[in-house]
């Protein structure tokens, strides 16, 4: 089925490693945004199946609970949303309370989704984050009183100054506040990124390469053992928990996005909203188109996307059936480029099926190289 996207481009404050479509929270802009969003997703009304709603950002956390609940609204009159859907909240601790979580849920949420990103305050204080652990501890707890049940904390590693001690004091603290699904991210500075003129101020480095792997795989094998399952190279849950609306974007499925800079794939076609949140409400209320690049995949193009994106689940893609569906012989096309990578055991060739190992989790790159 299809999943809904809609991205809210407000922050409370601007982290120093973001690259994100984002900008400074603003009431009267937020106001002027979400009137523009539901009259975005009610134009756009096909009536089609969706099982997944995902409210992403920027922080969607600092609307309302009765804003959230309007767009939902919208997206439910306007296409079939199936009786049990995943709606999911992206949200910042320091925006949480009980009482908004209950509004949260009130307005149909489902699975909220923090970016907590570390349980050592220096950390936090590094990245620019404007939450403590403990205000993250509480955020949980608000959540679980609020009845989630379904909750995702995301963790990045190879932070600046983080040592692999460091790193594993913040997986203890995931596992301790016992979500149902966690992301491990790296963190990835981008050239101008103000962390790297704070770095070099501060005299904070990145840890070498190596200890980055031993991190990752560390932090793997121990979520193992307190009962997570990976399902994706920087993904793991419990079971039946894994993100429904994730997974449409590594198994060759379809969304809509809505909201500036918001992508969306539909067949062949790819397109992406204009990313400026002024001229995004100024096209709405015009009714001016809102795509600014839009083109057609070619079929190797969809094949090979499939592929990538297939493999960086845990359990890998089954080659036979993709390449049936673009008419290609996966193994005849790609089999002398990727067998070096199965010698050296990084990628697992079982039937018709290709997974990665965990070590060929942290070659991913290269061997995606492959596709693109
Ligand atoms: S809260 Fe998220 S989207 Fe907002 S500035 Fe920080 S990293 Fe970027």
């Amino acid at each position: 089925m299809l999943g809904l996207y809609i991205h809210i481009p407000f922050c409370a404050s601007i982290c120093n490693y973001c690259n994100f479509n984002r900008g400074l929270f603003e009431a009267g802009l937020k106001d002027r945004y979400v009137a523009a969003l539901e009259r975005e997703i009610r134009a756009a009304a096909t009536g089609e199946a969706v099982d997944s709603l995902f409210f992403g950002g920027g922080t969607p956390s600092l609307l309302e609970p009765g804003e959230i609940g309007r767009i939902v609204a919208a997206c439910r009159d306007s296409f079939a949303v199936s009786s049990h859907p995943e709606i999911t909240l992206e949200t910042n601790p320091e925006t949480s309370s009980s009482k908004r979580m209950e509004g949260f849920a009130a307005a149909g949420v489902n699975r909220v989704s923090f970016g907590v990103q570390s349980f050592r305050d220096s950390e936090l204080l590094r990245l620019g984050r404007i939450h403590s652990a403990d205000r993250a501890r509480q955020a949980v707890a608000e959540s679980r009183g609020a009845g989630f049940d379904n909750i995702s904390l995301d963790l990045m590693m190879w932070l600046p100054g983080q040592s692999r001690d460091d790193w594993r004091e913040s997986v203890e603290g995931l596992i301790d506040v016992a979500p149902e699904h966690a992301s491990l991210y790296l963190l990835e500075i981008y050239p101008n990124a103000p962390l790297k003129e704070d770095m070099a101020r501060a005299g904070w480095s990145l840890a070498p390469e190596d200890d980055a792997a031993e991190m990752y795989s560390w932090s793997l094998d121990r979520l193992d053992r307190a009962g997570y399952e990976q399902y994706e190279i920087s993904n793991v849950a419990r079971p039946q928990r894994e993100s429904r609306h994730n997974l449409k974007y590594w198994t060759d499925g379809e969304w809509l996005g809505f909201g500036s800079g918001a992508h969306s794939t539909r067949g062949p076609a790819r397109w992406k909203n204009i990313a400026g949140t002024e001229e995004y409400i100024a096209r709405v209320s015009c009714g001016a188109p809102l795509a600014v690049e839009r083109r057609d995949r070619t079929p190797i193009e969809r094949l090979e996307e499939a592929l990538f994106t297939g493999l960086r689940l845990a359990s890998g893609i089954d080659a036979g059936r993709v390449g049936a569906r673009y008419g290609v012989d996966v193994w005849d096309r790609y089999g002398p480029e990727l067998q070096p990578f199965v010698d050296e055991g990084f990628l697992l060739r079982e039937g018709a099926r290709l997974r990665l190992s965990r070590p060929g989790m942290l070659v991913a790159n290269e061997i995606m190289r492959v596709f693109v």
